[in-house]
C-alpha cells in the first residue's frame, strides 16, 4: 500500500465495531476481564489501550517495522531506550544531535555506568574509530540539528554488521515520509511524534520502531515497567496529524527549497544550510538515501545584531523551540536547544552567536519571504 494511504488508514484500517471513521478515544484507564484468566486484549492502560495501539500500528506501517511504540514525548522515548544497556557498554553518538539527547546521555546515561564517544558520523571511518570491544550503539540523526550533517545511514549498518552493535536513528527530521532507516539497515528508528508526525504544534509524543521481535520484547517489558506511555486523546491528536503527513512533508519542503534558494541570495545571510541544495555537503547521500530533504534550514546572518534582530522582529514566523508543525518556527540554537552543550563542542560544529534556525511550515511562501526580509532588515 503506498504510505500516503497508509497515512490516513493505517494498515488494518480502523476496525472499530461501530463503524466509527474517526478511531475512538478510548478513556479508559482499565478494562473488566469477561472471565477468570480471560482478557478482552486489553487489561490496562500503561500496558496497552486501543487508541494508543492503533496509532502504534500506524507508526510501524509507516517506518516498515514490526512494531513500535508510543511515548509521552521524544525524550521518553530516548530514555526508555537507553535502558536496553548497562553499567560498561559504550555508545557511539552524532557529534551534532538534538541538544536534549545530548543532556540525557551526558546527565544520565553518564551516571548509569555508560560511556560515550560523540563523532561526525557522517564520516564513517571515524565512526569506525571509535569502536571498541564494549560498544553496544550507534546513535545518529540524520540530518542533525542544527548543521544539516547528513549519514549515509546504509554504510555505518555495513560497518557494524558482522559486530553486535545496534544501529539507531533518529528519524524526526525527515520522517517515514521521506526516509525510512529500517530498509536501510537500522535495528531502532527513535522519533520525537511533537514534530512532524503530530504536525500542529500541540501534541507531545516519543516513538520508538523496530523491525526484531527481541527487541519489541525487551523494549514492551521496559515501557510497562517504567510506564512513560502516550495517553489515549494524544494518541488520537498524533493519529489525526499522520492523515495530513504527506501533503504537508511535500508543501513544506517546497516553501523550504524555495526560502533557502531566496535565504542564499540575501545580502544579510552569509551561509544557508539546507539538505536540498546541491551543493550541500550530505546532498548526494541524501538523493540515494531518502525520497526528500525535508523543510529544515539553518543559516548565518552576517552579525550577531542581525540575528537577534530577526528574532525580535518576525511576525508570521513565531521564535519558538520546536518544529515540524504547520506553523513556521525560527530558534536560535545557541540559547535555546544547545545552550546545554559544552560550548567548545558548539564552536568545533560551527553552532555559534549568527546561527538561526528555521523550521519552514505551510504559511504562503511570499508571507514567509516579507516576514524574513523585513526581520533581516531588508
Ligand atoms: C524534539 C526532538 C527530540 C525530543 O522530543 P520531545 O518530544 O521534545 O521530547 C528528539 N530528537 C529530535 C531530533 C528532536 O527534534
Amino acid at each position: 500500500m503506498d504510505i500516503k494511504t497508509l497515512c490516513i488508514h493505517g494498515t488494518t484500517g480502523n476496525l472499530d465495531p461501530t463503524g466509527a471513521v474517526s478511531v475512538p478515544i478510548y478513556q479508559s484507564a482499565t478494562f473488566a476481564h469477561p472471565g477468570v484468566g480471560a482478557s478482552t486484549g486489553y487489561d490496562y492502560t500503561r500496558v496497552q489501550n486501543p487508541t494508543r495501539e492503533q496509532l502504534e500500528k500506524t507508526v510501524a506501517a509507516l517506518e516498515n517495522g514490526l512494531e513500535a511504540l508510543a511515548f509521552s514525548s521524544g525524550m521518553s522515548a530516548i530514555a526508555c531506550l537507553m535502558e536496553l544497556f548497562g553499567p560498561g557498554d559504550h555508545i557511539v553518538a552524532s557529534d551534532d544531535l538534538y541538544g536534549g539527547s545530548v543532556r540525557y546521555f551526558n546527565a544520565i546515561s553518564q551516571k548509569n555506568g555508560l560511556s560515550l564517544d560523540f563523532v561526525d558520523t557522517s564520516d564513517t571511518a571515524a565512526v569506525e574509530a571509535c569502536l571498541k570491544p564494549e560498544t553496544k550503539a550507534v546513535f545518529i540523526e540524520t540530518p542533525t540539528n542544527p548543521m544539516m550533517q547528513v549519514t549515509d545511514i546504509a554504510a555505518v549498518a555495513r560497518l557494524i554488521r558482522s559486530r553486535d552493535i545496534l544501529l539507531i536513528v533518529d528519524n524526526t527530521f525527515l520522517t517515514p515520509y521521506f526516509q525510512r532507516p529500517l530498509e536501510l539497515g537500522a535495528d531502532i528508528v527513535v522519533h520525537s511524534g511533537t514534530k512532524y508526525l503530530g504536525g500542529h504544534n500541540d501534541t507531545l509524543a516519543g516513538f520508538l520502531v523496530t523491525g526484531r521481535a527481541e527487541l519489541c520484547e525487551k523494549l514492551r517489558f521496559i515501557n510497562k515497567t517504567v510506564g512513560s506511555c502516550l495517553a489515549p486523546f494524544d494518541s488520537w491528536l498524533i493519529l489525526r496529524g499522520i492523515k495530513t503527513l504527506a501533503v504537508r512533508m511535500e508543501r513544506q519542503q517546497e516553501n523550504a527549497l524555495q526560502l533557502a534558494q531566496w535565504l542564499r541570495g540575501h545580502k544579510k545571510v552569509t551561509a544557508v544550510h539546507y539538505v536540498g541544495l546541491p551543493e550541500h555537503p550530505g546532498y548526494q547521500v541524501s538523493v540515494r538515501q531518502s525520497t526528500g530533504f525535508g523543510a529544515m534550514i539553518s543559516f548565518e546572518t552576517t552579525d550577531e545584531e542581525t540575528a537577534k534582530g530577526v528574532l525580535e522582529r518576525v511576525r508570521v514566523i513565531r521564535y519558538a523551540e520546536s518544529l515540524g508543525g504547520v506553523e513556521s518556527l525560527i530558534t536560535y540554537p545557541i540559547l535555546q536547544t544547545h545552550a546545554d552543550i559544552p560550548e567548545a563542542q558548539r564552536d568545533a560544529k560551527g553552532i555559534g552567536n549568527r546561527l538561526l534556525r528555521l523550521s519552514v511550515g505551510l504559511e504562503a511562501l511570499d508571507d514567509l519571504k516579507a516576514d524574513l526580509d523585513n526581520a533581516l532588515g531588508g
